[in-house]
């Protein structure tokens, strides 16, 4: 889960390795739940689900995204919390952050489009997040892939 245009729908699609799921460069594409299966790690399946973005409105479709987006951390065994590297934190992931603290889900801080930045500059922008487990990815150039699966996959 995160906000629009972050890359939850191209992490999707390199842990599913499918095309499955709409990567659009049109903020807020996806509005319901998808779900696949990453079988990347041999013996260790497990199903993903693919949520719209969190804008921080709760009106007409950007509302009902919410809820789905909610149900779908509901259900989950973990979260992955995914933001914008080359953006930086932003108002709407603080907000994010403060829901999902405030749902008790385990969840993990995944950094993604860091691809031709300085990985130092970029965690330090999230330090204050003070979240554990911060895993720095380019999912569009399937970069951090297999240390975000070493990391989810023990707690699966
Ligand atoms: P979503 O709204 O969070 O599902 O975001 P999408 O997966 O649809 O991606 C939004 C935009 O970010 C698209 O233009 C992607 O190509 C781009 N993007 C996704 N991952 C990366 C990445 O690792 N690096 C860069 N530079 N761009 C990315
Ligand atoms: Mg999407």
């Amino acid at each position: 889960m995160g906000r629009p245009n972050v890359g939850k729908s191209t992490l999707f699609n390199a842990l599913t390795r499918s095309r499955d799921a709409l990567v659009h460069d049109e903020p807020g594409v996806t509005r319901d739940r998808h779900y696949g299966f990453c079988r990347l790690v041999e013996d260790r399946p497990f199903g993903l689900c693919d949520t719209g973005g969190l804008s921080g409105d709760e009106e007409g479709l950007a509302g009902a995204t919410a809820r789905q987006a909610r149900a779908a951390v509901d259900e989950a065994d973990l979260v992955l919390f995914v933001v914008d590297g080359r953006e930086g934190p932003s108002a709407i992931d603080d907000a994010i952050l403060a829901w999902l603290r405030k749902t008790g889900r385990r969840f993990f801080l995944v950094v993604n489009k860091v691809d031709g930045l300085d990985l130092q500059t970029v965690l330090g922008e999230f330090a204050r997040y003070g979240v554990e487990r911060v895993i720095p990815v380019a999912a569009a150039h399937q970069r951090g892939i297999p240390e975000l699966l070493e990391e989810v996959v023990p707690e699966l």
